[in-house]
C-alpha cells in the first residue's frame, strides 16, 4: 500500500503534509514555499497554470484566473450572488443550478479547479517521496455541509487521488497539536482562514479526542477583510474621481492585491501605503491611488466583520456545556489570526492568550497526515471521536423541519424517529431529506429525496413509518424507511450529490492527467 497524505485544501493557500516516523511533516513544493496559493489560471494557449505562477499572472490575465474556488465549491449560483459581484472572474450557473466559473468561454466546475490544486499538492507529495501517490486525507471547514463535502471527494477523485477521509479543520489542528503536547486538556480551535470562520471545542483524555461542539460562518473569511478595504479605497476613489474602479475587472484586481497586501502589512506595522499608479484613465490623464491607511481605519472598517465571530464561539461553548474558564488551551489557526484585532477578540471571548508556537498556515495538513497514521495504524493510541455539524432531518407537514440527528452529535451514529401518514388510504410516502438549522425544511438543504410505496390501506394517521439515519465516521448517511407491521421497506445511501455525474469525474480526471 502507498503512502497516504494529508491535504489542507485552503480557500487562499493549501499545505501538504506526510507522516514520518511518528511525526507529521510539511513537504515544500517546487518553488521552495511551504504552502501553495490555491489559484489556478488558464493561459491564451489553454495550458492550466497553478499555484505561486498562477498568482503571478493574476493581474495581468485576471478573467482567466480564479482563486477562492472554494467558497463556490458543492454551492448553487443563486446562494454565492453577492460573491459574484466582487469577483473579477464570471460565476455561470450550471444546467443543474451550480455555481461554475465561466474561464474565457468555458464553464468549468469549482471541483475542476480544485482538483487542479490537489493534483499539484499530489505532485509535490510525489517529488518529495520519489514514488506514487494515490491516496489522501482532506480537510474541509467544519461547518461544510455534505454536498460541499462530497464536491471536495469528487475534486479528489479528479486529481487522481482517492479521498481516504474528510476531516474537519479544527480537529485537524487539535489532533497535530495533541499528539506533540500530550497532556489532557480542553481545547478551543479558532480558525479564521481565507474564506470560512469554523470553531471548535475539543477535550483531548488519555489519546481519545473528542469534539464536542463546532460551530461557524462559511461566508466569513480573509476575503470579507479584503473588500472591506476595496470598498473603502474604491469609495474614496470615486468620491474624489467619479471613476468607480470596481467596475473594470483589472483595476479590481490590483485593488483586491493591493488590499490583502495592506491588510497583511496592518498585522504587523501601525500605517502602510497604497500605491496604484495609472489605476484608471481621467480627462486630463492617467490617475493614480495614493494613500495611506492606519490600522485603527482598518479596525473600525472591520467592525462589523469582527462582530460577526462571537456568536459561533458563544454557541459552540454552549453545546459543549463548558464555560471560557474550562478551555485550557486555544488554538489560532489559519492566516488571518494574524490580525491583532482577531487574535484581541479571540481574547476577549475565551478570557486567555492563545496558545503559541502553533504555525496557522500548517497546523491543518499537519493534522491532516496525522489523520493518515490513525487510519494506517502507524498512530494506534490515538482515537478520533467528532460530531456532526447540522440538524439533519425530514420535511413535515407544513414544511416544517423534524429532525432526526441533530447538530453536534458524536459520529459514527444511528437514529429513529417514527412518522404516521397524513391521508387517508395513503399509499406511498415521500421522504424528503435536509439538512439544516431552518425550522422551515425548504429553507436548509435539501440532500435527496425517496418514496416508500405499496403502503397497506388505512385510515389516516393509522400507518405508521419508522426512518432511520445511520451515519458513518466520514459524515456519509443512510438513510432508511421501514412500515411498521409490514416489514415493508426502502433505503437511499446520500453520496455522490455534489453536481458531478462518475462520468463527468472520469472525464475531467483523464483530461488533467494528460
Ligand atoms: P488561509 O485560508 O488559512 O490560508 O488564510 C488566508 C487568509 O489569511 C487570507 O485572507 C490572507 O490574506 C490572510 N492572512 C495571511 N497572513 C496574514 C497576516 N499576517 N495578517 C492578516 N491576514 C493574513
Amino acid at each position: 500500500m502507498g503512502r497516504v497524505i494529508g491535504i489542507d485544501l485552503g480557500t487562499t493557500n493549501s499545505c501538504v503534509a506526510v507522516l514520518e516516523g511518528r511525526e507529521p511533516t510539511v513537504i515544500h513544493n517546487q518553488e521552495g514555499g511551504r504552502t501553495t496559493p490555491s489559484m489556478v489560471s488558464w493561459n491564451a494557449d489553454g495550458d492550466v497554470v497553478v499555484g505561486a505562477a498562477s498568482k503571478r499572472q493574476m493581474v495581468t490575465n485576471p478573467q482567466r484566473t480564479v482563486f477562492g474556488a472554494k467558497r463556490l465549491i458543492g454551492r448553487k449560483a443563486s446562494e454565492v450572488q453577492q460573491l459574484a459581484s466582487r469577483l473579477p472572474y464570471h460565476i455561470v450557473a450550471a444546467k443543474n443550478g451550480d455555481a461554475w466559473v465561466d474561464v474565457a468561454g468555458t464553464p468549468r466546475s469549482p471541483q475542476e479547479i480544485s482538483a487542479h490544486v490537489l493534483a499539484k499538492m499530489k505532485r509535490v507529495a510525489e517529488d518529495y517521496l520519489g514514488e506514487s501517490v494515490r491516496e489522501a486525507v482532506v480537510t474541509v471547514p467544519a461547518y461544510f455541509d455534505d454536498v460541499q463535502r462530497q464536491a471536495t471527494k469528487d475534486a479528489g477523485a479528479i486529481a487522481g487521488l482517492t479521498v481516504r477521509a474528510i476531516l474537519n479543520e479544527p480537529t485537524a489542528a487539535a489532533l497535530a497539536y495533541g499528539v506533540q503536547h500530550q497532556a489532557n486538556q480542553r481545547l478551543a480551535v479558532f480558525d479564521l482562514g481565507g474564506g470560512t470562520f469554523d470553531i471548535s471545542i475539543l477535550a483531548i483524555e488519555n489519546g481519545v479526542f473528542e469534539v464536542l461542539s463546532t460551530h461557524g460562518d462559511t461566508a466569513l473569511g480573509g476575503d470579507d477583510f479584503d473588500r472591506v478595504i476595496i470598498d473603502l479605497l474604491a469609495d474614496d476613489f470615486a468620491a474624489e474621481h467619479g471613476h468607480d474602479l470596481r467596475a473594470d475587472s483589472v483595476a479590481l484586481q490590483r485593488l483586491k492585491e493591493a488590499a490583502e497586501r495592506a491588510k497583511i502589512e496592518l498585522s504587523s506595522a501601525m500605517t502602510t501605503d497604497v500605491n496604484l499608479p495609472f489605476i484608471a484613465a481621467g480627462p486630463a490623464g492617467p490617475v493614480h491611488l495614493i494613500r495611506e491607511l492606519e490600522r485603527g481605519q482598518l479596525e473600525r472598517a472591520c467592525k462589523v466583520l469582527l462582530d460577526k465571530l462571537e456568536a459561533p464561539c458563544a454557541k459552540a461553548l454552549n453545546d459543549a456545556h463548558c464555560t471560557p474558564a474550562d478551555i485550557d488551551q486555544v488554538l489560532l489557526v489559519g492566516g488571518m489570526t494574524r490580525m491583532p484585532a482577531v487574535q484581541e477578540r479571540a481574547v476577549q471571548i475565551f478570557g486567555k492568550p492563545a496558545s503559541k508556537g502553533v504555525n496557522p498556515d500548517e497546523i491543518v495538513a499537519m493534522g491532516a497526515a496525522v489523520h493518515s497514521g490513525i487510519m494506517g495504524g502507524e498512530l494506534q493510541e490515538v482515537v478520533l471521536l467528532d460530531v456532526t455539524p447540522h440538524n439533519m432531518g425530514v420535511k413535515v407537514a407544513g414544511d416544517r423541519m423534524s429532525v432526526v440527528i441533530s447538530a453536534n452529535t458524536s459520529i459514527p451514529t444511528r437514529a429513529k424517529k417514527i412518522f404516521a401518514t397524513t391521508e387517508d388510504d395513503q399509499t406511498f410516502v415521500a421522504i424528503e431529506i435536509f439538512q439544516g438549522e431552518h425550522e422551515h425544511a425548504s429553507r436548509n438543504r435539501r440532500l435527496g429525496r425517496f418514496v416508500l410505496g405499496d403502503l397497506r390501506p388505512a385510515p389516516r394517521g393509522q400507518t405508521k413509518v419508522e426512518v432511520s439515519f445511520t451515519m458513518d465516521a466520514d459524515g456519509i448517511l443512510e438513510i432508511a424507511a421501514a412500515e411498521i407491521g409490514t416489514g415493508r421497506a426502502a433505503s437511499v445511501t446520500i453520496e455522490a450529490s455534489s453536481g458531478l455525474t462518475a462520468e463527468e469525474i472520469a472525464r475531467l480526471g483523464n483530461r488533467l492527467a494528460r
